[in-house]
């Protein structure tokens, strides 16, 4: 009867936002996790659409197409 330490129900999840790296928590209370704030949320999706998404350096070869003139005939 001398213990009045209470454990919580639920801990809630912690984890790093994987963009800032700050403390954040994953549960529904952070409706941006696993990010901890819209912005890093935003960051990372952009991060992700221009980087990773396109493929630099893939450039198609010219083809052979340009000399189509011979086509008019009348
Ligand atoms: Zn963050």
């Amino acid at each position: 009867m001398s213990s009045n330490a209470r454990e919580p129900a639920q801990k809630p999840r912690i984890a790093r936002c994987p963009r800032c790296g700050s403390s954040t928590r994953l549960d529904a209370a952070n409706a941006w996790r696993p990010f901890c704030s819209e912005r890093c949320k935003l960051i990372d999706l952009g991060d992700w659409f221009s980087g990773r998404y396109a493929i630099p350096g893939e450039r198609l070869p010219d083809e052979e197409s340009s000399e189509k003139d011979s086509s008019l005939d009348q």
